[in-house]
């Protein structure tokens, strides 16, 4: 079945909302990844794992998936250049505008499939506020933590991902290996300080910080252990745990 809503004709879309299709929304960000990787990494992975995702769960439930959002927040990304960011109206108000599209065309399922850390928290709050406006069960999360016990066998230096990492590193040799230069991996092994966690001795409290201040170069994690392998078994395994989130009725059927 064909889950890219950008190859779908309008009667198509319109049958799979009487189906009750699940629509995946992949939502990225545009930014600095280290001296070895490009700056479309975060919408490479999570269009990737969205198109997977669509592909699996359609065995049990029609699933699709929008093109992806590829700017997000990114603030924290900007004193290392490359990087293009919205504020949190701006991101508010596109994704707002999508779901609402959505829900008018009849689709009631929607994941907002993140792929990038500096959005998780924005994403909660969203969508906080457009489940109980849109009346829709509008669902968010973020494909390394929910694949976290997935990932944590596969990765050799770090339990989870990271930033332009052995993670984002193996992904993207497994998908555009061109656009990856190995030869600057010796040169994005970080942290290069701290995290504040660290500095103040505990997590329990939040403070804004430029990326910069915990890492001169970019990067965050160990590039050096990255191989396509890993990162083809990394994103089979994300996308086999969101299909297995998305195929599960309670998870949208649940009371609101
Ligand atoms: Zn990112």
């Amino acid at each position: 079945m064909e889950t890219q809503w950008w190859n779908l004709k309008a009667p198509e879309l319109r049958d799979l909302a009487k189906k009750g299709a699940v629509v995946i929304i992949p939502v990225a960000s545009t930014e600095q990844h280290g001296p070895h990787l490009p700056t479309q990494v975060d919408c490479l992975l999570v269009g990737e794992i969205a198109r997977r995702t669509a592909e699996q769960a359609s065995n049990s439930v029609p699933a699709i998936v929008t093109p992806v959002v590829w700017t997000g927040l990114a603030e924290h990304h900007m004193s290392l250049g490359a990087t293009i960011s919205l504020d949190f109206d701006a991101f508010f108000t596109v994704l707002r505008g999508i779901c609402t599209s959505l829900t008018r065309h009849g689709f009631r399922k929607i994941l907002l499939l993140n792929g990038h850390g500096g959005n998780i928290a924005a994403l909660t709050v969203i969508v906080n506020e457009l489940a109980p406006a849109l009346d829709a069960p509008i669902a968010t999360t973020t494909y390394w933590l929910l694949a976290q016990p997935a990932f944590a066998k596969i990765l050799e230096k770090q339990a989870n991902v990271r930033h332009a990492c052995e993670a984002e590193t193996s992904m993207v040799l497994a998908l555009k290996p061109e656009l990856v230069d190995m030869s600057q991996a010796t040169n994005a092994v970080g942290p290069t300080a701290p995290e504040l966690a660290t500095v103040i001795g505990t997590a329990a409290a939040h403070r804004w910080q430029s990326f910069r201040v915990r890492t001169s170069h970019g990067a965050i994690g160990d590039p050096r252990a990255a191989s396509a392998e890993k990162g083809e078994r990394l994103l089979a395994a994300a996308a086999d745990a969101v299909a297995a989130l998305i195929t599960k009725n309670e998870f949208w059927n649940a009371p609101a």
